[in-house]
C-alpha cells in the first residue's frame, strides 16, 4: 500500500490488530484512541519494532476537532491512502423497553456520526489524490439485531452498512473504494464492557465454525480489503463470523 492509513480505535482489540497487520506490510499508520493512553503507546512501540512509523493520537471521533486533529497528524506522515473506521462502543446488555435516550444519543455518535466524520476526512484527501480505501467496521450484530443485548448497537451498524453502500457509489467514480467488515463474535475487551466477559464462549456454540474469533482474523481480512489485490471490490461488507 502506497501511503498511511488512519485506523479509529487502534489501542485495543480489533484496531490493535489492523494496526500490527499494517506495521507488518511496512504501512505508515495513525491511529486514535479515546482514554487508554497505555495500551496505546504499547501499539506505537509493536508497530516500530515491525519496522514501520506508528502515531497514536488521542481524539474521540464523535467530536470534529479531534478528528480533524487525528487527520492533521496523518498527513505530516505522508499522502493518505486509507481509513479503517474501527472505533467503536457497546453499552450494558438491555431489552429495548429499557434503554435511556442519552444512551443511545452517545452510542449513535460514536459508532455512526464518528464513522462520517472520519469518512468525510477521508474523502476530502482522497478523492482529490484519486484513490484510496475506506473500511468500515460493521458488526453480524446489524443484521442480527442484537436482541435482549444490544438493539442500539446493532442499528448504529446497520447504519455503517448503509453508509459503506451510499458512499462507496459517490466516490467510486473518483476511484475510491468503500467496503466493509462484519465481525462475529470475536474475543476482545468489548464484551466485558457490555457487562458480559464470557460472551464470546457462552456464543461459540452457536457458530458453525465452533469457536470465537480473533482479532487477527479480522485484521487480515481489513488488510486484504485496503489492498490492491481487493480493486474490483467496492460498496460491499464482508462477513468475518465464522458462518454466524
Ligand atoms: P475494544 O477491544 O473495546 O476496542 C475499542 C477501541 O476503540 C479501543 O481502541 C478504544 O480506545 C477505541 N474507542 C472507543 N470509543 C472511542 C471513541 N469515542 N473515539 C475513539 N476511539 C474509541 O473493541 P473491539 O472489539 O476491538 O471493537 C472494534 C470494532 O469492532 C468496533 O467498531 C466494534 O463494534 C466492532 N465489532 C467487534 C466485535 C467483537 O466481537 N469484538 C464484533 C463485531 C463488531 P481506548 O483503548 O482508548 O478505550
Amino acid at each position: 500500500m502506497d501511503g498511511t492509513v488512519v485506523v479509529t480505535g487502534g489501542s485495543r482489540g480489533i484496531g490493535a490488530a489492523v494496526v500490527r497487520a499494517l506495521a507488518a506490510r511496512g504501512t505508515p499508520v495513525c491511529f486514535s484512541y479515546a482514554t487508554h493512553r497505555e495500551a496505546a503507546e504499547a501499539v506505537v512501540a509493536q508497530a516500530e519494532e515491525l519496522g514501520t512509523t506508528a502515531v497514536a493520537v488521542r481524539a474521540d471521533v464523535a467530536e470534529e476537532a479531534d478528528v480533524r486533529r487525528l487527520f492533521a497528524a496523518a498527513d505530516r506522515l505522508g499522502p493518505l491512502a486509507g481509513l479503517v473506521n474501527n472505533a467503536g462502543q457497546v453499552a450494558a446488555q438491555s431489552p429495548v423497553v429499557d434503554l435511556e435516550p442519552a444512551r443511545i444519543r452517545r452510542l449513535l455518535d460514536v459508532n455512526v456520526l464518528g464513522a462520517f466524520l472520519c469518512a468525510q476526512e477521508a474523502v476530502r484527501r482522497l478523492v482529490p489524490a484519486g484513490g484510496g480505501t475506506v473500511v468500515n467496521v460493521s458488526s453480524r450484530a446489524a443484521v442480527l439485531g442484537g436482541a435482549g443485548e444490544y438493539v442500539d448497537y446493532a442499528a448504529s451498524k446497520a447504519a455503517v452498512d448503509a453508509l459503506t453502500v451510499g458512499l462507496a457509489r459517490e466516490v467510486g467514480p473518483a476511484g475510491v473504494r468503500v467496503v466493509g467488515v462484519r465481525p462475529g463474535l470475536i474475543r476482545t475487551d468489548i464484551h466485558a464492557g457490555a457487562g458480559e466477559p464470557g460472551r464470546v464462549e457462552r456464543l461459540a456454540p452457536t457458530v458453525p465454525l465452533g469457536r470465537g474469533g480473533e482479532a487477527d482474523e479480522v485484521a487480515e481480512a481489513v488488510v486484504w480489503l485496503l489492498s490492491e489485490a481487493a480493486s474490483y471490490v467496492t460498496g460491499t461488507t464482508l462477513d468475518v463470523s465464522g458462518g454466524r
